[in-house]
């Protein structure tokens, strides 16, 4: 008997994701320090670990962490504050502005602390985060007991936090030394967009990214406009210019790839890339559609992301993946295109994947580390229930989240959070609110 273990979890239904399309019944799954020791019968596990306290989840289903690719952590702030506009009315004359008046390190923290509270509430361990401020948002997410990939951003207009790409880079580097011992923050290169970065920019990243062996995160193909601007400035599509600039590889992540042609699809199975897909984000600002089925065939990983609050407007991974479910298979005109099986990999282990973190996270494998989610199944919006996976994917919400483990430690139990002081991250909204309306009236 080993001492150091924490927890035995039992569910009346465990879904791995590894091995693929599987439900386990009368399992417990054994957390030790911060990973996954094993998973076993109960009956097994409660004789071999009899000083170990037992954690019954009858009514629920344990998957592992979601993982969100991609969003804004900070904009969770400006959520709701200007809806139902064109993305670059909305870019230009409401987010920027604002931006620029208001986003300082506490901005970035108390925004950061918000979502990372509404994440963990449901159901989500990990998300890839791109904003100014990096130190703040990893002190934010470090604060929450959350993990984080925050990535080093890089713009060519001076802002709040750097002058110019040049500085940029540099303060990057500086924050990628400040989080190297972190044990759940991590970084990446984050050019903003084709249209936000120079050559000259793109060159640079692209050989300090090969040098430290960091991913490069970038808004790529986000809107029929910006293919239309980029052929008309630089004569390419922004696909073809990356490409040439030696920005494609498997280190890559591209996120939301609408308007894919053919031969740029053969392009990223050539180069390995990794997608980012935000269906509800691409769908509210009438982005366009991301080739999600042809991706997939092509054997392409696809992830899942909500993209910042300003734009979704949450960060609710299951609603997510059901939009992204109901999208594929409308516009591919396949009802089995994302089956629900797909769907909790794609919000797990291809997000894993994505990250390059597919041999610590996104399925629930002994060894693993314990980023786990409990979904409480018993409401009468789950009734019959025949299939736990598809009433998660098609019924649940992640109001229907209950428990969260990052890392081994339990930050939610029974919907309350633990660890984490909630109140105070309520108290710093409601000032944002107060001042952030101000500053637009
Ligand atoms: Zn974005």
């Amino acid at each position: 008997m080993n001492s150091s273990i924490q927890q035995i979890l039992s569910p009346a239904w465990l879904a791995p994701v590894v091995p693929e399309d599987t439900v386990l019944t009368g399992h417990s799954l054994v957390i030790e320090d911060e990973r996954i020791r094993t998973i076993l019968p109960r009956n097994e596990a409660v004789a071999n670990y009899p000083n170990v306290p037992e954690i019954k989840l009858d009514r629920h289903l344990l998957t592992p962490g979601f993982i969100n690719v991609h969003g804004h952590a900070a904009m969770t702030l400006l959520r709701g504050l200007a809806d139902d506009r064109e993305m670059m009315d909305w870019l230009t004359n409401w987010i920027w502005p604002i931006e620029g008046q208001l986003v300082d390190e506490q901005f970035v923290y108390d925004g950061t602390r918000l979502a990372a509270l509404e994440m963990i509430m449901s159901g989500t361990t990990c998300a890839a985060d791109l904003y100014f401020f990096p130190e703040a948002a990893a002190r934010a997410f470090t604060d929450m007991h959350f993990r984080a990939q925050v990535s080093m951003p890089v713009v060519q207009f001076e802002n709040a936090w750097a002058r110019n790409e040049e500085d940029h880079i540099h303060k990057g580097l500086a924050f990628r030394d400040s989080i190297k011992n972190s044990p759940l923050i991590s970084t990446a290169f984050a050019p903003h967009a084709p249209y936000s970065v120079s050559d000259k920019g793109f060159e640079k990243i692209g050989l300090y990214a090969e040098q430290l062996d960091l991913p490069i995160h970038l808004h790529l193909h986000e809107t029929a406009t910006e293919i239309e601007d980029a052929v008309r400035d630089t004569g390419m599509r922004p696909i073809a210019r990356m490409n040439m600039l030696g920005i494609l590889s498997p280190a890559l992540q591209a996120v939301h790839m609408t308007q894919l042609r053919d031969d740029e699809i053969e392009l990223l199975v050539t180069h390995g890339v990794q997608i980012a897909h935000c269906p509800e984000s691409n769908m509210k600002l009438a982005s366009g559609l991301c080739r999600v089925q042809d991706l997939r065939q092509n054997s392409i990983n696809v992830a899942l992301g909500t993209d910042g609050a300003a734009s979704n407007n949450d960060l609710d991974m299951i609603q997510e993946v059901r939009s992204a479910a109901l999208l594929s298979k409308v516009t591919s005109g396949d009802a089995t295109s994302l089956s629900a099986f797909e769907c909790l990999k794609m919000m797990t282990l291809d997000g894993a994947r994505y990250l390059g973190r597919e041999e610590d996270l996104g399925s629930l494998e002994a060894g693993k580390i314990a980023d786990l989610t409990a979904i409480d199944l018993s409401a009468p919006v789950f009734q019959p229930l025949y299939n736990p996976v598809s009433q998660l994917i098609y019924a649940a919400t992640g109001r229907d989240v209950t428990d969260v483990w990052i890392n081994g430690h339990q930050l939610l139990k029974g919907r309350q959070p633990q660890m984490i002081d909630s109140a105070s991250v309520e108290a710093a909204t409601a000032g944002w609110q107060a001042r952030i309306s101000e500053a637009v009236t």
